[in-house]
């Protein structure tokens, strides 16, 4: 059966990196047999352009039709001073919201080749493989009240919500102790719980779930804590959970681990198995047009694509060894680049894992 891939360039570097991996899908379609259609829409900034809203209704029903959406980024300083639901990242939060992509699933993997493009030494980084597994529909991003209000004295008060539902905490810790379960059985769960009732509740439910995994050893640890020990030892983890905003800010941290946060792919997960995929960085305006953004995070949300959503895991595999082959060849994107390697731009690192997918 053909199934539909959405894809939603977005704004910035968006269509520059998206369209490498739509290049890379349209070649395993045209030459390994992926049954794949590929159809495109708007989201985030160019959509408020064209069509009025970050997340406008064609976008909307084109989404509830897919199997799987692949994204660039959204937001841009052109669309910052606009009223909240118009802004592009309000667009991307409703989509999420909306098709109920709970489980976000951000690998972080080392390739030897990238060694000098990390920001810690060599060693603390060589082999590292980790998966860091965030919450995506719930905390302080989703929870009421919140706004900008006006206190008695006139001054001004800007107050966000963050909650936890037991069965939001529950569901996502099932997905992790079942990665947990098909990688190194570690878990390590983290949240603020020495300081928040949010995170004392997540703890509690966690622990409750481990039960069901008695073979996954799970540990916890404060946020602070855990930012500090993937700086001092990365290597200690491989699973880690963990709530929206921890989630967001540990990913980004994580991200340096692998030398640029051009590099990291991600999964958005629902229940149904439908998943939206897109790299973790954002649309950097400081780039766009310039044709030397790495497309490679773009390239392997494809292919996190096709192992979670299409359940076509060789075809997944067979773009994570052409990335690995490329960088081995010494192609950088400027990112990465280091004395010695080949500069090239988003176009030529596109086309070079495009050609070693059949090596
Ligand atoms: P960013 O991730 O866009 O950029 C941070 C830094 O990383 C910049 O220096 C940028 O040049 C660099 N960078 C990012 N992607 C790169 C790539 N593929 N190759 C090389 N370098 C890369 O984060 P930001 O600057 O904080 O945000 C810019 C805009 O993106 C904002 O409007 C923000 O709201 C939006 N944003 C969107 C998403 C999303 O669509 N999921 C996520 C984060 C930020």
């Amino acid at each position: 059966m053909t199934r539909t891939i959405l894809i939603l360039p977005g704004d910035g570097i968006g269509p520059e990196i998206v369209a490498e991996a739509a290049k890379v899908l349209e070649c395993l379609r045209q030459e390994q047999g992926l049954d794949v259609t590929l159809e495109y829409g708007r989201l985030g900034g160019s959509a408020v352009d064209e069509l009025g809203a970050p997340y406008p209704e064609p976008t909307r029903q084109q989404a509830q039709r897919a199997d799987a959406i692949l994204l660039g980024a959204v937001g841009g300083p052109k669309w910052d001073a606009l009223e909240r639901p118009l802004r592009p990242e309000s667009g991307l939060l409703a989509m999420r919201g909306e098709l109920g992509l709970f489980a976000n699933l951000r690998p972080v993997q080392h390739y030897p080749s990238l060694s000098a493009a990390s920001a810690l030494k060599p060693e603390l980084v060589a082999g590292l493989d980790l998966l860091i597994v965030r919450e995506l529909n719930g905390d302080v991003y989703f929870g009421q009240p919140r706004g900008i209000r006006t206190l008695a004295n006139g001054e001004r008060e800007g107050f966000n919500t963050m909650a936890y539902r037991e069965s939001e905490v529950e569901r996502i810790a099932h997905v992790a102790f079942k990665a947990a379960r098909q990688r190194h059985r570690k878990l390590c769960s983290v949240d603020k719980a020495n300081a928040l009732e949010t995170s004392e509740l997540w703890r509690e439910v966690v622990t409750r779930v481990a039960q069901d995994y008695p073979d996954v050893a799970l540990s916890h640890l404060y946020v602070d804590n855990a930012a500090m020990q993937l700086i001092r030892a990365p290597k200690q983890f491989d699973v880690i959970v963990t709530g929206n905003l921890f989630g967001d800010i540990l990913s980004d941290c994580a991200a340096m681990l692998t030398g640029s946060i051009g590099l990291l792919p991600s999964a958005s997960l629902a229940a149904n198995g439908k998943g939206l995929y897109e790299p973790i960085h954002g649309s950097a305006p400081d780039l766009a047009g310039q044709g030397v953004a790495n497309p490679l995070a773009a390239i392997l949300s494809a292919a996190l694509l096709l192992r979670h959503t299409l359940n076509t895991p060789d075809q997944a595999e067979r773009i994570e060894r052409a990335v690995g082959r490329v960088l081995d060849k010494g192609l950088r994107t400027m990112d990465i680049m280091a004395p010695g390697m080949i500069p090239v731009g988003t176009q030529a690192m596109g086309d070079a894992v495009a050609a070693a997918l059949e090596d």
